[in-house]
């Protein structure tokens, strides 16, 4: 059919592909702002809006690989929800959620803007914190630790442990900080949970 106007480069470019190549056969127009959209979401997690694990481990390498390359610092923190079995066994697996959601808002609130706040696992987050040392973030830390408490009816107080690592000369590769953080909170929760855990680097013979 003869339209009498030009109909530009993109319906060209779908006639091209469907019609006169047959290369695609259902080729269609998406705006860029929906394919910004849909990678968004799917790099977040949908209970909390968090990060997911795989947007933390891209952004993780790439901290590490910064650091060794330009020295820059950073930082991790691995926050895990104390007795949280139990909580859901109580209070249910709804209220839990609710639970979840709730300290995950609340990371965010602390967060500063180049803070990368993600869940990790199941009833776990990950924070990092790029060009921040081990003093800075284990303060920042416990300010989480103390306000991501969640109080129920009945008076229960649901806490996190948090374990903090930073950069230092024993990491080479991202996997190296996850191993030292996970040492800092297996450390916490040890000690007796509710708290920060740190393994500098004056310490970490021990880990
Ligand atoms: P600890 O203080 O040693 O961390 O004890 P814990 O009970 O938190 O640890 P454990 O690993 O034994 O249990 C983790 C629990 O977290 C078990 C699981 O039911 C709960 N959980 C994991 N993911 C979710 C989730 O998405 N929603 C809810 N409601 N619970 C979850
Ligand atoms: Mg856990
Ligand atoms: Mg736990």
């Amino acid at each position: 059919m003869l339209l009498g106007r030009n109909v530009g480069i993109a319906v060209a470019m779908l006639d091209y592909l469907s019609n006169i190549t047959n290369r695609m056969e259902s080729a269609t127009l998406i705006s860029e702002a929906h394919i910004e959209e849909i990678v968004g979401l799917s790099l977040r997690d949908g209970l909390t809006g968090l990060f997911n694990h795989t947007y933390f481990y891209q952004q993780i390498d790439l901290e590490v690989r910064r650091f060794r390359r330009y020295d820059t610092p950073v930082s991790l923190a691995l926050i895990d929800i104390d007795d949280f079995k139990e909580v859901n066994d109580t209070h249910g697996h709804r209220e839990g959620d609710r639970i979840l959601a709730a300290m995950g808002r609340t990371l965010l609130s602390l967060a500063r803007d180049s803070d990368i706040c993600c869940r990790y696992g199941g009833e776990e987050f990950a924070v990092i914190f790029p060009l921040t040392n081990i003093r800075e973030s284990v303060e920042i830390a416990n300010r989480m630790r103390m306000e991501m408490a969640v109080s129920l009816p009945g008076g229960r107080v649901v806490t996190v442990s948090i374990g903090v690592a930073t950069c230092g000369r024993s990491i080479e590769t991202f996997q190296d900080l996850v191993v030292k953080a996970d040492a800092a909170l297996y450390q916490a929760k040890r000690n007796g949970k509710n708290q920060v855990g740190d393994v500098s680097e004056g310490n970490e013979r021990d880990m």
